[in-house]
């Protein structure tokens, strides 16, 4: 590289550095002045005006006249332009594939589950199944005009996030499946990145950004499904541990004499309060609540509503979780001295009949003496995890604004003037 190439190497980086900072301003303090951008960024005006011209350009941003509020000129306010933009999440779990398409302004345009027996099925098929979803996914953004910028897949699993391989899912039999590169052939190799992560790391990364704990840097996140989920945001980073597999707390050895566990060990955390240890608690083995071909939604809703009816062992079933949830979670308090807990999955879906076995464990078992931790329930469903990967895909266009192409570029292509 000669020395000229060199520098303007430099320069085009930077250039691509103050775009991310100007995006990201406006994505985490709203609309304001040019003026104010700058006071923000520590950039100069006129380099943030020349900036907001080219995020205006590639449609990520917006600048317009506000309305005049008493005597003098308004100055152009200037806001983020996210809605044609977007990321795809996907998630898998053993009896669905949830997927969600977002916009950089946390707006979703696709929200849709697709049953399916992920663990009868096998990788494959699965894969097979993720293309489709995520290939119609893309072309409803196409028909919005909209780009997609990436795609995560949030799999119940230990996951290499760097090759996106499935080291070893236990509720899914899966084993070293390459589901990045299986997914990418299967799409025709798209320019949009394709990831692979760990599913209650992508829904704590969707806490963090736009959920129970929108903001708040120190949080553990707990789900409850067939297995038990967990991620760790600590100082506002993703706690990922030395190989990335942090986080697996459904397996901490609680109940040495219990249950028999997915990954093959007995007493794992998940067989005293997972999904089966709930339903097992809760009603007898002929009970529909217990018929795994039934939509789960409406089997939880059945148990609220017994529970709402004071039905004695529904009762005696919940205070049984929300039991075993604390003493799980005050290992977790004790370890991590979150701000918050967020529960979710099903123990966001019960979660106003295990709060308070679970405080009181909490206050029993927590040394902090008044700690300040408390516990959340998710507003996001069991859709977290795929909006957790919505929300890492479009990241990338936060480092580098640039990955969208240029509005008159993207409309000469699409009608194949550049292609
Ligand atoms: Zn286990």
């Amino acid at each position: 590289m000669t020395e000229q190439s060199a520098e303007l190497a430099t320069h085009e980086q930077l250039r691509r550095a103050n775009l991310s900072l100007v995006l990201r301003a406006l994505l985490a303090d709203g609309p304001c002045p040019r003026s104010a951008l700058a006071a923000r960024t520590g950039l100069a005006k006129a380099t943030v005006a020349a900036l907001v011209t080219e995020l205006e350009s590639r449609g990520l941003a917006s600048a317009g006249t506000p309305e005049r509020n008493g005597v003098g000129r308004p100055g152009q306010v200037v806001r983020l332009d996210g809605g044609g933009v977007f990321g795809i999440g996907v998630q898998v779990n053993v009896d669905s594939l949830d997927v969600v398409a977002m916009d950089l302004g946390g707006v979703l345009l696709v929200e849709e589950r697709i049953e399916l027996d992920v663990p009868t099925s096998g990788p494959q098929v699965v894969l097979d199944h993720l293309a489709e979803v995520v290939a119609t996914a893309a072309q409803r953004i196409a028909t919005v005009r909209g780009v997609t910028v990436g795609v995560t897949v949030a799999i119940p699993a230990l996951v290499d996030e760097h090759t996106g391989t499935v080291n070893l899912a236990p509720n899914l039999g899966w084993r070293d499946v390459p589901v990045v590169v299986a997914l990418r052939q299967r799409l025709g190799e798209p320019d949009y990145p394709v990831r692979a992560d760990n599913d209650a790391n992508l829904a704590a990364i969707a806490e963090y950004a736009a959920g129970a704990a929108a903001g708040v840097p120190d949080l553990v996140y707990l789900t409850g499904a067939v297995g038990v989920g967990g991620g760790v945001i600590s100082d506002g980073r993703l706690l990922r541990g030395a190989a990335g597999f942090a986080g697996e707390f459904g397996h901490l050895p609680l109940d040495p004499a219990g249950h028999r566990c997915g990954c093959g060990r007995t007493g794992c955390w998940e067989t005293m309060v997972g999904l089966a240890a709930l339903l097992r608690a809760a009603a007898t083995p002929d009970d529909s609540v217990r018929n795994p071909a039934l939509d789960l939604d409406q089997r939880l809703a059945e148990i609220r509503r017994r529970a709402a009816a004071g039905d004695d062992r529904t009762l005696r079933a919940l205070q049984q979780i929300g039991t075993g949830l604390g003493l799980g979670a005050s290992i977790l308090v004790n370890v991590f001295d979150p701000q918050l807990i967020v529960l979710g999955g099903y123990f966001a879906a019960l979660g106003d009949y295990l709060v308070e076995s679970v405080n009181a464990e909490l206050a029993a078992r927590v040394v902090a003496n008044g700690s300040e931790c408390r516990v959340v329930l998710s507003p996001l469903g069991f859709t977290a995890a795929a909006r957790g990967g919505a929300q890492v895909a479009l990241e990338s266009v936060l480092v580098d604004p640039t990955v969208v192409a240029l509005r008159d570029r993207r409309e000469a292509v699409s009608a194949g003037g550049l292609a």
